[in-house]
């Protein structure tokens, strides 16, 4: 029989009951918008879970992987970039969970999207680049230097900056 849940939230009846029995589940589903500084979930946030799900004394232990596509835009150069995050997870759930280490642990359910929420939002790439040697946009004149390139010297045009700044001073005294 299939295992029945609405988004992340597992019904888990049959392993609370038993102590020591165990289930393996793959979910797929969106979990909305979540993003860091460099990069969000693809929409529509869709995530992927393979886990296995085992009943122990204290609650239910969780482990294995989600996975999940990423955009974003290159730190250097603007350009748009993308990936995938794959990360291990190994979580429990309990009926009194201890804040910011485990997880609720219901009558006969587990949530899991606070805890993809929290392992998807540590593995977002903050300063993602679009590959690792993108000569990134040149501060002075702004192209991009992976396509174009420019005169732009910045020892000389800092003197000339320099040398104006200089003037307006003069002037306004
Ligand atoms: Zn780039
Ligand atoms: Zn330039």
């Amino acid at each position: 029989m299939m295992s029945t849940s609405t988004g992340l939230r597992v019904l888990v009846a049959d392993l609370v009951k038993r102590q020591g029995s165990s289930r393996s589940i793959v979910l797929e589903a969106p979990i909305g918008a979540l993003e860091v500084v460099g990069s969000h979930l693809t929409e529509p946030g869709m995530v992927r879970l393979d886990l296995h799900l085992e009943r122990i004394l204290e609650g239910l232990v969780v482990r294995g992987t989600i996975g999940a596509a990423w955009s974003g835009s290159c730190a250097r150069c603007l350009q748009p970039v993308s990936g995938d995050i794959a990360v291990g997870v190994d979580e429990l759930f309990e009926p009194e969970p201890i804040e910011g280490d485990t997880y609720q642990l219901d009558h006969d359910s587990i949530d899991l999207e606070a805890m993809t929420r929290d392992c998807l939002g540590l593995e977002l790439p903050l300063a993602p680049v679009c590959r690792d040697d993108c000569a990134g946009l040149c501060p002075t004149c702004g192209i991009d230097r992976n396509v174009e390139t420019c005169d732009c010297a910045s020892d000389s045009s800092d003197e000339r900056w320099a040398g104006l700044a200089g003037l307006r001073f003069d002037e306004s005294t």
